[in-house]
């Protein structure tokens, strides 16, 4: 691979030189700073305490969940919330299996800083922990009323939800927030192109077959989302 731009490597996650930190853990991209917080403004009016589980992730960090997912230590679901018998599956099937759940390295919106998994802290039971699944945000589940919120005060704020349903792709996430006026020109900035240097540069398992489906994958699980 030859010199990346700093744009390049913000798109794969290669660099958090456009992250501002909010807690050691949580980051989000700096030019998002203001829309978010007028945001969080907004929902705690409405009497929801709008929290990040997780914003910015690296490509080193997506990699290690990839890493783990593909070679079993950590445990792969179906689309009907089932842990999958990795070992019983093609390398092919495995693939899509962790990609209905999880990014590709390289390929994770998270890396922008302008995408935040959120949910409401005031309204998760005292006694339960954050599951991060769409029965927690459907009609009956205890993030509903964010749920509601979002689908009528989120674009206000340039912010919309990419996986709000499923698509063949990447199952739905009511909990993904992504900011338009930033996420649309990181989306059309990133190529499959530079996706497969990115990959071919690792050691990520699986990566020949990755490498042979990628056109399949990008157009499958990496452009097949809302658009606004
Ligand atoms: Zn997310």
């Amino acid at each position: 691979m030859g010199e990346m731009t700093e744009l390049e490597l913000i798109l794969v996650g290669k660099t958090e030189s456009h992250i501002r930190w909010l807690t050691p853990n949580i980051g989000i991209n700096s030019q998002m700073l203001s829309a978010f917080k007028q945001l969080q403004l907004a929902a705690k009016k409405a009497g929801i305490e709008l929290s990040i589980a997780s914003g910015f992730r690296s490509f080193e960090r997506q990699l290690m969940i990839w890493q783990n997912k593909f070679s079993g230590r950590t445990a792969v679901k179906d689309g009907s919330n089932q842990v999958l018998a990795i070992e019983q599956l093609t390398e092919a099937e495995k693939i899509h299996a962790i990609m209905l759940f999880s990014a590709l390295p390289g390929a994770s919106r998270h890396h922008w800083g302008c995408e935040i998994d959120v949910y409401a802290k005031n309204l998760l039971p005292a006694e339960q922990a954050l599951a991060l699944e769409p029965w927690e945000y459907q009609a009956s589940g205890h993030f509903y009323p964010l749920t509601v919120w979002l689908a009528e005060h989120a674009k206000t704020f340039g912010f919309f939800l990419p996986y709000n349903k499923f698509r063949g792709g990447v199952a739905q996430e009511p909990w993904h927030l992504s900011y338009l006026p930033l996420s649309q020109h990181y989306q059309q900035a990133h190529t499959e192109a530079l996706l497969a240097a990115t990959l071919l540069n690792s050691d990520i398992q699986g990566k020949t077959l990755l490498l042979e489906l990628l056109p399949d994958l990008y157009q499958r699980y990496i452009v097949n989302v809302a658009k606004t």
